[in-house]
């Protein structure tokens, strides 16, 4: 059982289960090529729990919001760029648009050039999590802001869809009462993509019967598209909403992309249960911890 934590403490958590989550998962990531450079990059900066883009990308965003005292996407966009490192593990597409937002160009050609399409990767939805916190008073300002700074390096339908979705579950995991049917009921409502309305209605039934991480893979995916990962992290918090280590197994054992699911179910946990239920052995490793707390903090300082 897990004592109610104050709605500030619930900031801090999101940010720090975000970043938990995302640390946790990216040694499981990737080939076996991967997993050695990554090794070699925690014992190298000393940090056992170093996290990735996820997290970078999700400070920044916080930061950016902290700095305007609100959102811009070209403010969010030139941060960014201007705190991209390889080192964190990017995916290639983001990669690419940043670089060249870096240099000097406008952010929406920069994401029309590398993808005429738009990108429905889960990068959006990774990073998100922040703007459900600070408009979650102001669902349609949430929404809307969700919306634009996914298109920044997401701007296919479903990449966009997948923003609003985990900026929409953060604001409604802060809510005083959670129930996981509701929960997933209440994301189906505002959502319209196909895509994701399917997966909503399997991650209800599939609470029920207590799907296994074979059938969840199957039916839900794991892996880097938006809507192959977006409602599977929605399920993993779901069903573990007040266990944290057992949601990070049942996450690594669902394969894929165990970062990004870790970092979108770890954001939902922390911001429902607050930072003092996240395992603190793990909290104590966590790569700049206080940083990430203050961050939380000043969210909830200046949320709308
Ligand atoms: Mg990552």
């Amino acid at each position: 059982m897990i004592a109610p934590a104050s709605l500030e403490d619930r900031f801090a958590g999101c940010l720090l289960g975000l970043a938990l989550g995302d640390a946790c998962g990216a040694p499981y990531e990737g080939g076996p090529l991967e997993r050695a450079l990554w090794a070699l990059l925690r014992l190298w900066t000393r940090q056992p729990l170093r996290w990735t883009d996820d997290t970078q990308m999700a400070l920044g965003l916080a930061e950016s919001l902290l700095e305007g005292q609100g959102f811009d996407p070209g403010r969010a966009a030139a941060r960014w760029a201007r705190e991209a490192r390889w080192s964190r593990g990017y995916g290639s597409g983001t990669w690419r648009i940043l670089s060249r937002i870096r240099q000097g160009e406008d952010r929406r050609a920069a994401s029309k050039a590398v993808f005429p399409e738009g990108s429905f990767g889960n990068g959006a939805a990774m990073r998100s999590a922040p703007l459900g916190l600070y408009f979650h008073r102001m669902p349609d300002e949430l929404a809307r802001a969700a919306a634009e700074a996914s298109a920044i390096t997401h701007a296919h339908p479903l990449g966009v869809e997948g923003g609003v979705l985990m900026a929409r579950a953060a604001a409604l995991a802060l809510a005083d009462f959670f129930e996981p049917y509701g929960f997933l009921a209440a994301l189906a409502e505002g959502c319209r993509e196909a895509e994701f309305l399917r997966r909503l209605a399997w991650a209800r039934a599939a609470l029920e019967r207590a799907s296994g991480p074979r059938e969840v893979r199957e039916a839900l995916g794991s892996g880097v598209k938006a809507q192959e990962s977006v409602v599977t992290a929605l399920y993993c918090f779901c069903r573990f909403s007040g266990d944290f280590d057992g949601m990070l197994a049942f996450i690594r054992s669902l394969k894929g992309d165990v970062d990004t699911i870790g970092a979108m179910a770890g954001a939902l946990f922390g911001a429902k249960n607050g930072l003092g239920a996240l395992p603190a052995p793990l909290l104590g490793k966590l790569e700049e911890r206080a940083r990430i707390e203050g961050v939380g903090r000043a969210l909830y300082a200046a949320r709308r």
